[in-house]
């Protein structure tokens, strides 16, 4: 858990995935045979066939080529002005829902590479506080647009220190509950800790695939960083590994759950940007079943994953999404169960020794 605590609390929105890069480039060493960064900033590890049979007859066969995607970017906010007074405004890079933007304590970085010259900050819609506020006024939910930035600076050290385009995250902590451990922006770092996990366990034996673990850019924004990728690979099968909606709580019709929690790992059908290749599903569900890894058949009625994209470039790929069931997504208690998160880690690697 010590790896997974590390990949939530260093931030990254899309564009600004400089820190995750370096942490998960420290964390693969080894592992890889080839690691580049591409012109988007993916980073991009190759781990070439380990045939099982030597001179059998499938290891002359062309390897199959499996490009894994697990997005590197967060949900967050550029400084996009900073006012008389010191406070800064935002643009946002992914989608929040601003119910869940009161009062939060925030990361202002102005420099990608640097983590010691990161500010704390406090974010709030601007507006009245409730003792004074109209009855109207309580009940209207803030824009982006309406959420400002108070670094408890006079405005000359705000103004020296803060620039446009910096880098803003939300501040939470990593905490183990109950079963579950929680955090933001399991969404994605969870598939980043998958994806890792899932290569040093293969690795362990040999296999026949070529597998190029991607940690992909800008899916935030519109699946940007897995398609250029998928581009220049070329796989045969493009796997996204991500977060799904686990909407097994109360005030949710049964029908609109999408997944259950502790249930195991997602195998997702279609989503709002592809519908998975059959046979890779069908592959799937056999290897949870004959390794006996739980696992769950899901669809996502709305958003998309890296697959979308992977699906699409160049010639095309045959692709599939690995989901985590998520409790409470893209807020600050993402929740993921051990079970299911182990479960993806584990069908992974099952799915890659056998492919
Ligand atoms: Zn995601």
């Amino acid at each position: 858990m010590k790896l997974l605590e590390q990949l939530v609390l260093t931030p990254g929105v899309p564009g600004r995935e400089h820190r995750v890069r370096k942490l998960i480039q420290s964390q693969i060493k080894g592992l890889f045979d080839e690691v580049r960064t591409d012109a988007l900033g993916s980073l991009i590890c190759v781990r070439k066939a380990r045939p099982k049979s030597g001179a059998g007859s499938r290891s002359k066969k062309k390897p199959q080529r499996i490009m894994l995607a697990a997005h590197m970017d967060q949900i967050g906010f550029m400084v996009r002005h900073i006012d008389d007074k010191g406070f800064l405004r935002v643009n946002a890079v992914g989608g929040f829902d601003t119910r869940n933007l009161f009062a939060r304590l925030v990361s202002v970085c102005p420099d990608v590479n640097d983590p010691k010259k990161d500010l704390p900050g406090v974010m709030n819609p601007g507006g009245k506080p409730v003792h004074i506020a109209s009855a109207e006024d309580r009940k209207k939910i803030p824009e982006v647009e309406d959420l400002t930035i108070d670094l408890g600076l006079p405005v000359a050290q705000v103004k020296k220190k803060v620039k446009l385009g910096d880098m803003v995250v939300l501040r939470a902590p990593f905490e183990k509950v109950g079963d579950t451990v929680v955090s933001q922006c399991m969404d994605n770092r969870i598939a980043c800790w998958v994806a890792i996990e899932a290569v040093k366990k293969l690795a362990k034996s040999k296999h026949d695939c070529e597998v190029y673990c991607v940690f992909t850019v800008q899916e935030e924004v519109g699946l940007r960083g897995a398609g250029t990728a998928a581009y220049g690979i070329q796989p045969d099968i493009g796997i996204a590994i991500d977060t799904t909606l686990c909407c097994d709580t109360p005030g949710i019709p049964g029908e609109l759950r999408v997944t259950e929690q502790g249930k195991g790992a997602a195998l997702t059908i279609m989503d709002g940007a592809s519908i998975a290749d059959l046979d890779v599903l069908e592959t799937f569900e056999a290897v949870a079943k004959k390794s006996k890894i739980p696992h769950q058949r899901s669809i996502l009625p709305r958003g998309g994953t890296d697959a979308g994209t992977i699906q699409r470039a160049a010639a095309g790929a045959r692709t599939f999404t690995l989901s985590c069931p998520t409790r409470y997504i893209h807020t600050v208690t993402e929740m993921v169960h051990k079970t299911d998160l182990n479960a993806c880690r584990d069908l992974l690697a099952a799915y890659l020794a056998q492919a």
